[in-house]
This record gives C-alpha cells, sequence and structure tokens, in this order.
C-alpha cells in the first residue's frame, strides 16, 4: 500500500506553521488512539497519524520529506521506532494526565519530611548560647536492603498487572463518548515493580526508624519560639530524593529575678526611703555578674534605670540590648524605738507632726474586720 502524503494525512497545507501541524496532530491523536477508537482501521491510522507527526514536527526531516518524499525522510536522519510512547505522553494531555502524573510521582524522586523537635533550655542558655545534645528519631534507609525493600539476594521484579508502568487503563463508555481511565495500578501501588521477597529488616517498606545523637548549636540570643534549622537532618527522601530538615524550636525557662522583654532584661530592686531620699550607690546583679549603680536623691517608687548593653544579645549580631532596673521603694516596718523617734523627728520639719499609731496585731486586725 502507497504511503499517503503526510501533509494529506494531517490535513494541514504544505505552508502550515508548527503550531498548526502540532493542532492537527493532536486533534487526529484523540481521535484514533487504538484506547479510544475501536475501529479495525484505528490502529493503521493512528500509527499513519504518528509518523506523519514524527517528519513533519521535525523541521529538517520535514525540509528532506518536502524535497526527496518518503525515502528522503526516511533516510539517514529519518525517524525510527521510538515515535510511539511519545505519541503516548502527549494522548496523555488529553486523558488521564492527572492520574499519570501521580503514578510518576511515586516513582519521582521526593524530598524527605520535615521534623520538629522541641528544646528546653535555661535563661542564661538563651542569653549567651549554648551547646546541646539531642536524640532524635526518625526513618533512615535500610541498611539491610539498601533501600530496595527486598531481601539481599532477591531483586524486586517489574509488576506484572501493569508492565511495570505503575498505571492501568481502561477505556470507559460514558454518555459523551469514550475515554480512557487511567489509576495507578493496585497491584504494586503505582511503583512498577512487586517486591517478592520483602527485607527482613524493613519489611519492605525500605526505610527504618533510628535513634540518632545530634549536636545543636544554639546562638546567644535565642528566645522562647526561635527555630533553628538543621538542614538535610529531617526524615530521608523517597526515591533518592533530598532529604528534609530538622527544625529544632526553643523553649526558654523563667529565671528566679531576671524577666525577658524582647533582648532588653528586666530586674526588680527594693530600696529603703533613706536611699530613696538620699541617693545611694547600689551592686546591681546582671547576666555578666554585679554592676554599681547610681540612685539620685529624690528617687521615687516605680523609677526604671537603664544599664546599657547588659541585655541579651541581638541574635546573629554583634549588639546587645540593656538592662532596666525597676526600683520599689520599701516602707520600713516593725521599727525600733530609735527609728521611731527619728521619723517623728523627722515629720516634723516636713510641716506636720504626725501621730503615731500603735501597729496592730492579728487579733486587732480580726476584731477590726468581724466586729467580735
Ligand atoms: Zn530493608
Ligand atoms: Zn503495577
Amino acid at each position: 500500500m502507497p504511503k499517503r502524503d503526510y501533509y494529506e494525512v494531517l490535513g494541514v497545507p504544505r505552508n502550515a506553521t508548527q503550531e498548526e501541524i502540532k493542532k492537527a496532530f493532536r486533534r487526529l491523536a484523540r481521535q484514533y488512539h487504538p484506547d479510544v477508537n475501536k475501529d479495525k482501521d484505528a490502529e493503521a491510522k493512528f500509527k499513519e497519524i504518528n509518523e506523519a507527526y514524527e517528519v513533519l514536527s521535525d523541521e529538517q526531516k520535514r525540509a528532506a520529506y518536502d524535497r526527496y518524499g518518503h525515502t528522503g525522510a526516511q533516510g539517514p536522519g529519518g525517524f525510527g521506532g521510538e515515535g510511539f510512547s511519545d505519541i503516548n505522553d502527549i494522548f496523555s494531555e488529553f486523558f488521564g494526565g492527572f492520574a499519570r502524573a501521580s503514578a510518576q510521582s511515586r516513582r519521582a524522586p521526593r524530598r524527605g519530611a520535615d521534623l520538629r523537635y522541641d528544646l528546653r533550655i535555661d535563661f542564661l542558655e538563651a542569653v549567651f548560647g549554648t551547646q546541646k545534645e539531642i536524640e532524635v528519631t526518625r526513618s533512615k534507609t535500610c541498611p539491610r536492603c539498601n533501600g530496595t525493600g527486598a531481601e539481599p539476594g532477591t531483586f524486586p521484579t517489574r509488576c506484572r498487572t501493569c508492565n511495570g508502568t505503575g498505571e492501568v487503563r481502561r477505556v470507559q463508555q460514558s454518555i459523551l463518548g469514550a475515554f480512557v481511565n487511567v489509576m495507578t495500578c493496585p497491584t504494586c501501588n503505582g511503583t512498577g515493580e512487586v517486591i517478592n521477597v520483602p527485607c527482613r529488616e524493613c519489611g519492605g517498606r525500605k526505610q527504618v526508624r533510628a535513634t540518632q545523637r545530634l549536636v545543636v548549636n544554639i546562638p546567644a540570643g535565642v528566645d522562647t519560639g526561635t527555630q533553628i534549622r538543621l538542614n538535610g537532618e529531617g526524615e530521608p527522601g523517597i526515591n533518592g530524593g533530598p532529604p528534609g530538615n530538622l527544625y529544632v524550636v526553643i523553649n526558654v525557662a523563667s529565671h528566679p529575678f531576671f524577666r525577658r522583654k524582647d533582648d532588653d532584661i528586666i530586674i526588680e530592686l527594693s530600696i529603703n526611703i533613706a536611699q530613696a531620699a538620699l541617693g545611694d550607690e547600689i551592686e546591681v546583679p546582671t547576666v555578666d555578674g554585679k554592676e554599681k549603680l547610681v540612685i539620685p536623691p529624690g528617687t521615687q517608687s516605680g523609677s526604671v534605670f537603664r544599664i546599657k548593653g547588659k541585655g541579651v544579645p541581638h541574635l546573629r549580631r554583634n549588639s546587645r540590648g540593656d538592662q532596666l532596673v525597676l526600683v520599689n521603694v520599701q516602707v520600713p516596718t516593725n521599727l525600733t524605738a530609735e527609728q521611731r523617734r527619728l521619723l517623728i523627728e523627722l515629720s516634723k520639719t516636713l510641716g506636720r507632726e504626725v501621730v503615731p499609731q500603735q501597729e496592730k496585731g492579728f487579733f486587732d486586725k480580726l476584731r477590726d474586720a468581724f466586729g467580735v
């Protein structure tokens, strides 16, 4: 049977653009694909379309064909027999493209999952940074089977249900016409292969759980909620994909007297009325040790003093926050006779001589409260 003219086969003019050729090919491929079209001529027609497209979609082959006809296109540099799988790929764009994608993704390299590890550290460890050893349980490639899932000495074989493609196709009739239903192969779950003798260690799952110790470097200045990323320390990748990351999430314990507000450290300090009135130089604890602080005369309760640069280091920067000292003026209790006398003297100089009240004991307070 003499070959038909390729332009005629695709129904396009001789000066058709590549776009027009592709469009015509797609339309015809849909119409005559043997999965859809059960006419006995369909397959031959489909091959003819495929062949025509192979030549006309390649500018070099097309030029040879234009010049020498069929012999030209079949000469050196002409087409081989590999077009059929390509046409299947193009065809799947119309039908079941999604199913194909999912079947492929089962075998495609995939990045491993990210892991989270919550780590509690002390207040001062957060301020100055530290190193911590943690234990992480995660999957790793099975060492016995090297991740094949097959017992050493045996090999996975090609799945016979899907012939290794990982998907099965069924033609279904519907009111809109026939369409091909592409599904993930139920025998091999889309992997295209079947493990006949599962590995004894992983049971064919290709991965095993393992606990490993890791050292985490915690930089100075972290706070609750800071995440430290350990690249590649998450779950291993699948099908040769890269591993995920491990995120260490910091939780900072509180301190008996240092509090933190962003990168400032707050401390509360009590002074007596004499210190408040006359001023004083006192020692204040900081995260670096004791620091001198001048309390000016006339300091009121609730005053805040700032000690520069004694706060928390700014994370990954070369500077620090401040320490804030919140001062409470303590009114003395349980006065001695001498103290009472001095305060009465003082009160006279302040414009009003006080009438000291007897300090009430526990039973006096009870009486006042309940009238008993
Ligand atoms: Zn194994
Ligand atoms: Zn299969």
